[in-house]
């Protein structure tokens, strides 16, 4: 086993490194930079270039982060440790490592879809794929992107006419920049609230062009009287000091998970949903292994069981390795089980 999971994370022995530890270890692999992947408190970060930005972002300046370009293998050991576009993020990354002729590639999260906000996907051929599974149930089928930015710019145009300030809340990092680069800005003003900005100059440092929204002041969003859109974390739903102070406003939830009803239930309070994700749905992850060309693949993070038995029927060799990711913004690979149990 190159690989193993451990109290503090996924192990790497032979090279003594940790691979998106959940506890601090002296050297960490990141395979990108959302919170339940990079958490603080270790002694050497090692991620791909683009992503180092955000890296130090979440970790704060005193934290010692190194960067390798996508592609370069670099010598942890004696075990060569490369990054890859995973597709998910900007500077997310696969992690492919090798050791004594045996290859593995460590996903961590990753998507097939088109998104300008960072490198695509590549299928890196390996003897182990260590896959995640947060929407791997074959319910979870993405429409194209221009689709659901259709629908979103619709939805905004309607609250325009009605006077009624559009709210999308969306995960800060991430999925936030990836729908100010789909979102059609000529529409009204773009205003974005608190960690909805946090990681948008690491962005433009790392060459990514976004339109530029304005902080959701109060007065300066009730001043563009319905026209404009503002995007805000999913937790500002549940600040209502906030929203009232807003004038009249729509909100609507953008998520994978929003396509299973126990996510809707929960969400009551929000008017709208859409369906969008920077997971892989069921054909992304099942064409992402099977391009992989491995023989036997581990799963985590998510819908573990249901991908095993297919992956199984299909001749692969498949079994569950455990994580402590969470789901796509937290909770929501939970409550798809929980509907798929018939809760
Ligand atoms: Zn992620
Ligand atoms: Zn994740």
């Amino acid at each position: 086993m190159l690989i193993e999971s451990t109290s503090h994370g996924l192990y790497c022995e032979a090279g003594d490194f940790f691979i998106d530890p959940w506890e601090p270890v002296d050297r960490a692999v990141i395979t990108h930079a959302h919170a339940d992947h990079a958490v603080a408190g270790s002694e050497a970060y090692l991620t791909a270039e683009p992503g180092v930005g955000l890296l130090r972002e979440r970790m704060g300046a005193a934290a010692y982060v190194q960067g390798q370009p996508y592609g370069e293998p670099i010598d942890l050991n004696g075990v060569a440790v490369a990054f890859f576009p995973a597709g998910h993020i900007l500077g997310s990354a696969q992690i492919r490592l090798e050791f004594q002729g045996e290859v593995w590639v460590v996903s961590g999260d990753y998507k097939l879809a088109t998104d300008p906000t960072c490198e695509p996907f590549v299928p890196v051929p390996c003897d182990v794929f260590l896959t995640e599974a947060t929407f791997a149930m074959p319910v979870f089928q993405w429409r194209r992107p221009q689709v659901i930015f259709g629908q979103i710019d619709e939805w905004w145009l309607r609250n325009q006419a009605a006077g009624r300030t559009s709210v999308l809340l969306a995960d800060g990092l991430g999925m936030t920049q990836r729908l100010l680069a789909g979102l059609d800005a000529e529409m009204g003003p773009l205003f974005a609230q608190g960690a909805a900005r946090r990681f948008l100059s690491a962005y433009a440092a790392a060459g990514v062009e976004l339109p530029v929204p304005v902080p959701a002041a109060a007065d300066a969003v009730r001043a563009a009287q319905g026209r404009g859109l503002i995007l805000a974390p999913p937790a500002m739903a549940e600040d209502a000091a906030w929203l009232g102070s807003l004038g009249p406003v729509s909100t609507a939830l953008v998520s994978g998970g929003m396509q299973v009803l126990g996510v809707r239930r929960r969400q009551r309070d929000i008017e709208r949903g859409f369906v969008f994700s920077d997971h892989a749905d069921w054909n992304g992850l099942t064409t992402a292994i099977q391009a992989s060309e491995a023989r036997h693949v581990l799963i985590t993070h998510g819908q573990v069981e249901e991908l095993g038995r297919w992956l199984r029927r299909q001749g692969f060799a498949a079994d569950a390795i455990a994580t402590k990711y969470a789901g796509e913004m937290g909770s929501e690979a939970t409550d798809a089980e929980a509907t798929a149990a018939g809760a």
